[in-house]
């Protein structure tokens, strides 16, 4: 039985001062909730002052994004030891917003995830499809290169310290969100790709969420489905009564 594991993605919103209020709600609303696993993912600049918020609670801490290189001339990113140094577990890796953005590609995200993993820090590894990509047809290949891309050559063992999050990118931040069916079908797509990479066992044990306008209002069908294992929130994780309504139903 895959334990649910709820993520909240503060994106590039939260001063310090708003960060350290909202970490203090959801630990307040959350902080003692040990039947669903739940992670908060502010920006870089409120990771160690969260980290003290969440201290004492089982509200783990997340981030959105961390540099493949140990170390060096990398002007602007961040290093999986920093993240480590102030208190991350967790590390959003391969966000549609990085891939549309930023110049992410599946090199990259597989990059991360080695080094994420080296580190002793938890991948959340994003997959998922545009609109037009959905439209015509290419939905299943670019899942199944996302996915495929992400792990290669990551062991079994390692794997199974690996979150996705299947995350369609026309629900992002829209209002529109996969039907739960759709979700469950793209999920249980997705969980076959694991199969094949690593056999039953292990993909039957990897948890897989959903992100895409997750709400208090629709998140108890979408968890409800056999292989929706958890949510990454985005939006919705800005509130903390909005994330417990999330939370809670679970
Ligand atoms: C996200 O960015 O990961 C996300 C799911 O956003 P939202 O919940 O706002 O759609």
């Amino acid at each position: 039985m895959r334990k649910k594991f709820i993520a909240g993605n503060w994106k590039m919103n939260t001063t310090l001062d708003e960060a350290v209020a909202l970490a203090k709600d959801v630990v307040k609303t959350m902080g003692d909730t040990s039947d669903v696993d739940i992670a908060i993912c502010p920006p870089y600049t409120s990771l160690y002052a969260v980290s003290e918020v969440l201290k004492g609670s089982t509200v783990k801490l997340g981030a959105q994004d961390v540099h493949w290189e140990a170390k060096g001339a990398f002007t602007g990113k961040v290093s999986c030891a920093m993240l480590k140094s102030v208190g991350v577990t967790y590390v959003i890796i391969g966000h549609s917003e990085q891939r549309t953005y930023f110049h992410e590609t599946n090199e990259t995200v597989n990059k991360k995830v080695k080094a994420t993993l080296a580190a002793g820090l938890l991948p959340i590894i994003c997959v998922g499809e545009t609109l037009e990509e959905r439209k015509s047809g290419k939905m299943d290949a670019v899942i199944e290169s996302h996915t495929v891309g992400a792990f290669a050559g990551i062991s079994a063992e390692d794997a199974l310290k690996c979150t996705i999050a299947y995350e369609p990118v026309w629900a992002i931040g829209t209002g529109e969100t996969a039907t739960p069916q759709q979700a469950n079908e793209a999920h249980i797509y997705i969980r076959k790709l694991l199969t094949k990479l690593y056999g039953t066992s292990t993909a039957e044990q990897i948890r897989i969420q959903y992100g895409g306008s997750m709400k208090a209002d629709n998140a108890k069908a979408l968890l409800g489905q056999s292989d929706v294992d958890g949510g990454l929130i985005g939006g919705a994780s800005l509130k903390a009564s909005d994330f417990a309504g999330i939370v809670k139903p679970v």
